[in-house]
């Protein structure tokens, strides 16, 4: 399993997708994307190998070149498409690995808000806390903050916005995440054997840590919400 985040120049489908293939020694059962083209949000999500998601990308390609992606190894819900990331709730969509331990009790708490779960994973409830806090007025990185404070277990995550084509937020805690830097560019991978395409330039999450990014800025805030400085290194791995 394994995600992706792109911040481009180019269309970030093909670089999503190639990115996600380099993840694929870490298995998965299903695969999906998600862009911002303008200020749509939209996503495509297919169940087996990538070559199933990419054969639907060529009937029903997704623009833009803000994205996310996302190989699922499913722990909760039955691996079908409707379980598949990205999940959507609104206007942010998010992917993730690892486990939400406490689902169960925010699912409650959103069903409350008039805010249903329409899948038997335990990741919706992030998309929807998202879109929870973002209804409140919150901005994007306030939001994250504190949906990511209200997560227990284990997690990397990384989130996209509708309207929002410079801007991705990620975090990481007890799954690894790796930022790489472009030039004007600014991507986001599991590994950096993923974004060995892309960049050879990587910053390597702390665990705790979660990060605001743009085409422009990557700023790192670690549990406390301290700023952090984590060191850029240049990496090497064929591509
Ligand atoms: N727990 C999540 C799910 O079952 C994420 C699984 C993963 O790490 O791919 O959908």
């Amino acid at each position: 399993c394994g995600i992706v985040g792109v911040l481009g120049d180019h269309e970030a489908a093909p670089l999503l997708v190639e990115a996600l293939k380099r993840l694929e020694y870490r298995g998965y059962d299903s695969a999906g994307i998600a862009t911002v083209n303008g200020a749509a949000l939209d996503r495509r999500r297919a169940v087996g190998k990538l070559v199933n998601l990419s054969d639907l990308l060529v009937h029903a390609p997704l623009a833009g070149k803000a994205g996310i992606g996302h190989t699922r190894w499913a722990t909760h819900g039955a691996a079908n498409e409707t379980n598949a990331h990205p999940h959507r709730a609104g206007p942010v969509a998010v992917v993730h690995n690892g486990i939400v331990e406490n689902f169960r009790e925010l699912r409650e708490e959103l069903a409350g808000h008039g805010l249903n779960t329409v899948t038997d994973t335990d990741t919706e409830v992030v998309a929807l806390l998202t879109q929870h806090y973002l209804a409140q007025g919150l901005a994007p990185r306030d939001a994250c903050e504190q949906v990511i404070a209200r997560l227990t277990g284990a997690f990397a995550l990384c989130f996209l916005f509708e309207g929002e084509d410079n801007l991705l937020i990620a975090a990481r805690k007890g799954s690894p995440l790796a930022i790489g830097h472009g030039q004007g560019e600014v991507f986001v991978g599991s590994d950096a054997i993923a974004l060995a395409p892309m960049t050879d330039r990587i910053t390597y999450l702390e665990d705790g840590d979660w990060c605001v990014l743009t085409r422009q800025s990557v700023e790192i805030f670690d549990a406390k919400g301290n700023r952090a400085n984590r060191p850029v290194k240049t990496v090497s791995i064929d591509a």
